[in-house]
């Protein structure tokens, strides 16, 4: 039967997001035609909004913390041998491929990059040629010494200069081993990458400890558990700080061209996931397992609409399960290794995500990232998917990391939570799919394991049931 009721239940987040998204944009438009609010109203319009970005930014230290640690813990135990290897190399690999995908588009495609200031430059040239040249020519010679940028910029009636410092490549690395590494608040920068290099080693010492370090592993288990407990809450006020997000976004807002760049941010994400579940993924499967990829994905259906449904991998799981080993005959000792393990950290989707996110945000500000700055990206980008959990905005929340890894501003992100709700649904759908095709190939890669351990029935299997 049809159970709306069940289906309204399930979903009254979902709906409560869209609703509160469409009432933002009407409160926004009317407030702003018919009431004139002084500066200080504006600040309080916009205050529920601000209170939703910082409770987001108050949970995200200790989910970092705790679910890096554990991760990295249970793959050191949980990988005995080349079947776990294979897996993690799969799991690296393709986050890479989407990765690198998401920042050639968004490179081409441009979508924060304002259309009119291109204009301006081409048009506006032509007057004033030798002063401004002149002028430009002085500032671009100017060295203020490394990690300083000087741009000059064409307006309509004055050239600005613009002067902007981004830490060098040495300086972040150097900051890995700032004296503080998990004290400090996002105001005095938090050391993002230090701390992601600690959590690892934390990690990795404690998978080693065997059963003394098991104590440490279901201690992070659980701060990891309550940590997830608290977002959800804070996903329960979520309606009501979009709704005051967007309507004082629309107040405020001056330039239209707002929205078309959020369009075309949608649509950079939106074909970047397309093309990794089209065209690269299957493209691996076939090199590999030499069998139609096409059919294989058809096996995954109910899971990926389950996926776009629930927007979480983690809760799709047992439908991936299902999938897999019914509709695409996986054998049980790969399906239970790759699948849990790869909901939780093998997040193509959301790392392609994060990486068009944070160059869309560097767009708008204005800001030009250099290759430095960009191999940051990357790396965070993975290691922030890695992080993620596999459930619904995970990947928007561990994006802080990529920005302030790279020094953008964190309070950008209220301009793309309004449209998370859907992009994450998709990239969920890419996340599991993923997983999947991994599933199929370490399969394929370990037949040889596989008939071996089928061979000798006394052997201790890591991965029997
Ligand atoms: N919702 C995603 C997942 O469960 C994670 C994310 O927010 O990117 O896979």
């Amino acid at each position: 039967g049809w159970d709306l009721k069940g289906l309204l239940k399930r979903n009254w987040l979902l709906i409560a997001t869209i609703v509160s998204v469409l009432l933002g944009i009407g409160l926004g438009v009317l407030v702003r035609d018919y009431a004139s609010l002084s500066h200080l109203d504006k600040q309080y319009f916009g205050f529920p909004g601000d209170i939703l970005m910082r409770m987001l930014k108050l949970v995200i230290l200790p989910l970092i913390i705790s679910s890096m640690i554990t991760g990295v813990a249970a793959l050191d135990s949980d990988v005995s041998g080349k079947i776990g290897l294979r897996a993690v190399v799969y799991y690296l690999t393709t986050t890479i491929i989407a990765v690198i995908l998401g920042i050639a588009l968004v490179i081409t495609i441009k979508p924060g990059v304002s259309q009119k200031a291109e204009n301006i430059d081409r048009t506006e040239i032509t007057q004033n040629v030798n002063t401004v040249d002149t002028l430009l020519d002085l500032t671009a010679q100017t060295n203020l010494g490394a990690g300083y940028t000087i741009t000059a910029l064409r307006g309509q009636n004055m050239i600005y200069i613009q002067i902007t410092m981004f830490p060098p490549l040495s300086t972040t690395v150097m900051n890995i081993t700032k004296d503080y590494i998990i004290v400090g608040s996002y105001s005095d920068g938090l050391n993002v990458l230090g701390l992601i290099v600690f959590c690892v080693a934390f990690g990795l010492v404690i998978g080693k400890m065997g059963e003394r370090g098991r104590i440490l592993l279901e201690f992070f288990d659980a701060l990891n558990e309550a940590t997830m407990r608290l977002v959800q809450i804070i996903m329960c006020y979520m309606p009501v700080g979009i709704l005051f997000l967007i309507a004082a976004k629309i107040i405020e807002v001056e330039d239209w061209e707002i929205f078309r760049k959020l369009g075309m941010y949608m649509v950079t994400v939106l074909s970047g996931l397309a093309i990794h579940s089209i065209v690269f993924l299957p493209l691996i499967y076939f090199v590999i397992v030499r069998k139609n990829p096409y059919t294989f994905a058809l096996g995954m259906a109910q899971a990926l609409v389950t996926a776009l449904m629930i927007s979480s991998s983690s809760a799709t799981l047992p439908v991936t399960f299902r999938c897999a080993e019914e509709n695409l005959r996986i054998d049980k000792r790969i399906t239970r290794f790759v699948l849990p393990v790869g909901a939780t950290i093998n997040m193509d989707g959301t790392a392609l995500y994060e990486a068009v996110a944070a160059i869309f945000i560097a767009q708008i500000n204005d800001y030009d990232l250099d290759v430095g700055q960009i191999v940051t990206i990357s790396v965070t980008a993975t290691v922030a998917s890695v992080g993620a959990a596999g459930v619904p905005n995970a990947g928007f929340v561990t994006m802080v990391i990529v920005l302030t890894a790279v020094g953008l501003p964190a309070n950008d992100v209220t301009l793309i939570i309004a449209v998370d709700w859907l992009l994450d649904r998709f990239r969920t759908m890419i996340n599991v799919l993923g997983d999947a095709y991994g599933a199929g190939i370490v399969q394929k890669l370990s037949r040889r394991e596989l008939e071996r351990m089928d061979g000798t029935s006394d052997v201790t299997n890591p991965f029997a049931l």
